[in-house]
């Protein structure tokens, strides 16, 4: 471990001086928020130290350089996790203790970016972290958006956003580049020239922004190496303020070129609704592709000149998802046009560069572009993938039985669309699923085309979590107590954490284990009161379903359970229920109705069982408002029950079901996503596994024999009941009644059958809850899901890409 400081004593005189230089002030004087700003300034500037010395490293080695592309980063706070990373925790604690401030209480000032959806940007972080570790010369490229995604509020039990200003006092880890700032055009048109016997294209007439790149340094554990993560922002060009316009008292015209252009990083698009064909968005692709591809051509040439055939050697470029699908295109076009190569040999070069991770199977997620609104805006750029299209399409082999449908359904211009899909598959050399059941659905169903033409491109990369964000970071407790019987190696090497089966037996372990868990659940509790004013109780069972509303993961039918249960205990005293607390956390995008409408529920159930004397001893129902990684990080390690409930088939893979397995929380979950591959590592005796399993949900609509009234009557008592009182006025006093939820599962028939699998949910609850009275049994299947949660670190999954993909 190479440490950042050599002494307390070092730490504390050059904390001391930044305070002064940042502030003005001493530490005596300054802010908390001044003292945690110095503080991170600090770290990040010793970081940039590390970081520039890697990149001497990598620069003389010849190394390769890898360059993971993505619309989204979820980094969350860093000051933490860095200090960790550096192992300069304790003595920067320590130093501060000295000064009379609090570590945990600064770390808690600093903002947490909101540059994510989800499972997609987190993973891209987690990514970033384990690249770092694993001496990777990586780079992620992204945007950075001035308000990231919203800030959700809950009134009157509906979800209401608002803007997110993560960056209104500054973030203390960027540094801005303006020396790297790259110029993109957008619209204009081509005109062709010729030079020596070939014709060549440029573009006239754009219309020009200026991308400002901001750098944030990605400390890997151990200190040896540190990467960045570059963000794009957008600025005009040149300052057109329109001097005419002020004058005459227009003072918004006289700016509106500065808005045009910042409008372009202001704000991150929801990835799961209603959002699709936004001009802006595309813009915001073309821009952190055109302006990260022109940076990675930049250190290539100073490195290795113009040797444009050994680019593959040096650079691999993935995507993450379709977002930066122009890669490919946009590669093209610079060897094309600027670089003078002929279009075999780039083709060449740019297929052996590019990988591409898929993230969805959901046929409304994928991808398209209207053709007309994609040319208009890059009219060059649409004329390469014309071509890639043309070529792709005349060395398709027509004596292939099938042609016809093959080529169709792989076609990148098809139906007036620009398909990104299929414009990312076969401009890469490796197309990956996220686990092993969404790499088989991939091949098998949205991607079945390409898998039959070229096999050898698929393969799969089961996600990964960074175990020491999400287990030695959040969960501090049961950190000291796994290092206390196994040493601190699995921080290094998560495989290590299998040592802990020996102590799955031993009583004194678990039972520390579970006092952890305790005070994990109180902590959790504390955050509630202090921030939200809700009050829950640790003595109880924590059942946890934190994650993005969307209606295939199902948060439906966790609150049609709960509604369930509470019906039976009202009806029936004697009902046994093992007290628990019903936690929910999310967002919803802002214009996804049905899953506003499924937060509203929760919150309106939640103000009925909360306030009902009889119910409320052994039942609460809690949802944790805008959640975000720093709160995630004070839920997961509370956890007891991990809900992974979505209809099977249709999550990718899920991350947050590995982040509860290992701080110790039983999955009570469909046979989805990595749900399977967890089962597979901690056995079916440890996890509560229910529900239709892919192929019978395939099988169900395939025959179309599935209809929801049927399952309403056959269960009138319960499920019916349940249904009912989404209109009956049941849970209508916060603000009104839930119409077109029953709609969605009645006369919808249940897309995602919840009704189906209502029943064996319901029950397997039942008797996952009925086995807590056994403490030991239950915290032997705790601990004995983190000893085999070792797999699931992201450092496992980044040695898969870099052996398997970028062999490097
Ligand atoms: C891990 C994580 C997710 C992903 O959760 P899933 O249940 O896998 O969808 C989403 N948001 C945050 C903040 C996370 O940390």
């Amino acid at each position: 471990m190479e440490s950042i400081f050599n002494s307390k004593q070092e730490f504390i005189e050059c904390y001391r001086s930044q305070i002064m230089a940042i502030t003005g002030k001493d530490f005596e004087h300054a802010s908390d928020f001044d003292r945690f700003n110095a503080l991170a300034r600090l770290i990040a500037s010793r970081a940039r130290t590390v970081q520039t010395a890697t990149d001497n490293r990598v620069a003389k080695s010849g190394k390769k350089r890898v360059y993971y592309f993505s619309i989204e980063f979820l980094i969350g706070r860093l000051l933490d996790n860095y200090l960790l990373n550096f192992g300069a925790r304790d003595l920067v604690c320590q130093g501060l203790r000295d000064l009379g401030a609090d570590l945990d209480d600064l770390c808690d000032l600093e903002p947490d970016p909101a540059l994510g959806n989800g499972g997609l940007g987190r993973l891209a972080a987690c990514l970033l972290d384990s690249m770092a570790h694993e001496g990777i010369a990586g780079y992620g490229n992204g945007m950075r958006y001035r308000y990231g995604l919203f800030k959700q509020e809950i009134l009157d039990g509906r979800q209401v956003e608002t803007t997110d200003e993560w960056l209104a006092s500054g973030y203390p880890w960027e540094v801005r580049r303006q020396d790297k700032a790259v110029t993109i055009g957008f619209g204009g048109r081509v005109v062709g020239y010729e030079d020596g016997g070939r014709m060549y294209y440029r573009t006239e007439d754009t219309q020009d922004v200026l991308a400002v790149p901001y750098d944030i340094p990605v400390v890997g554990y151990g200190g040896k190496t540190v990467n960045k993560l570059r963000v794009w922002s957008t600025e005009p060009l040149e300052e057109h303020f329109d001097l005419d316009a002020f004058n005459r008292g227009s003072y918004a015209e006289a700016d509106a070129h500065r808005a045009d252009a910042e409008a372009i990083s202001a704000i991150l698009y929801p990835n799961d609704a209603g959002e699709h064909g936004r001009l802006l968005r595309l813009k915001q692709e073309y821009l952190f592709v055109a302006a990260g591809i022109s940076t990675i051509l930049d250190t290539f040439r100073l490195e290795h000149g113009r040797a444009w055939s050994e680019l593959p050697d040096f650079v691999a470029i993935h995507t993450n998802d379709t977002h930066p699908a122009m890669c490919g295109p946009e590669l093209m076009r610079i060897l094309i046009d600027e670089e003078r190569l002929g279009w075999d040999e780039a083709w060449s070069i740019v297929t052996k560069t590019l990988s591409y991770t898929n993230h969805t199977i959901l046929p409304e997620a994928l991808e398209t572009w209207s053709i007309g609104t994609f040319s208009k805006l890059l009219p060059r750029l649409y004329q390469i993938i014309e071509e890639i299209a043309r070529r792709w399409q005349d060395d398709f082999d027509k004596s292939r039985t099938g042609w016809q449908d093959l080529l169709r359904n792989t076609a990148i211009l098809w139906d007036g669309q620009v398909r990104m899909a299929n414009l990312s598959v076969i401009c890469s050399h490796s197309v990956n699923g996220v686990a092993k059941i969404h790499t088989d659905i991939l091949e098998h169903t949205v991607l079945k085309d390409f898998y039959a033409l070229m096999p050898d491109k698929f393969n799969n990369k089961t996600n990964g979590i960074s175990h020491r964000r999400f287990l030695a970071e959040s969960n501090p407790g049961y950190a000291r107590l796994i290092t206390e019987v196994i040493g601190d190696a699995w921080l290094d090497d998560a495989s290590q954490l299998a040592r802990l089966t020996e102590f799955e037996s031993d009583p004194s372990f678990l039972e520390r284990a579970a006092r952890v868990k305790r005070e994990n659940k109180a902590r959790l509790a504390r955050y509630m009161a202090a921030e939200h004013a809700i009050s829950i109780d640790p003595n109880t069972i924590f059942d946890v379903q934190v994650k993005r509303f969307h209606s295939y993961k199902r948060q439906l039918l966790n609150i049609f359970k709960i509604m369930d249960i509470y019906n039976r205990r009202i009806s029936d005293p004697n009902f046994a229920v093992a007290p628990t607390t019903f936690i929910f956390s999310g967002k919803a995008a802002s214009s996804y109705a049905f899953a506003k409408e499924t937060i509203r529920l929760i919150n309106s159930v939640a103000d009925v069982i909360n306030a009902d004397a009889r119910v409320n001893e052994i039942m609460r129902v809690c949802f944790i408002p805008d959640f975000r990684v720093s709160n995630a990080q004070l839920i997961y390690p509370a956890a007891e029950i991990s809900e992974q409930i979505s209809t099977a088939g249709m999550e990718a893979s899920g991350t947050s079901n590995m982040k509860l397995m290992m701080n110790g929380a039983i999955t009570l979950g469909t046979l989805d996503g990595a749900n399977i591959e967890i089962v597979n590592l901690a056995g079916a005796d440890s996890e509560m596994i229910f529900g239709l399993t892919a192929e019978e949900v395939e099988e169900l609509r395939e025959k179309g024999t599935y209809f929801a009234w049927d399952m309403y009557n056959a269960d009138r008592a319960r499920l019916g009941r349940v249904i009912d009182e989404l209109t009956d006025d049941t849970f209508s006093a916060l603000s009104g009644n839930f119409e077109s939820i029953r709609n969605e599962v009645m006369q919808s028939n249940d897309a995602n059958l919840v009704m189906k699998d209502f029943g064996s949910y319901v029950d397997a609850w039942e008797r996952l809850t009925a086995t807590y009275a056994d403490p030991m049994s239950w915290n032997r299947r705790s601990v004995h899901n983190t000893a085999t949660s070792g797999w699931f670190s992201s450092d496992r999954t980044i040695r898969e890409y870099r052996d398997e993909i970028w062999h490097a």
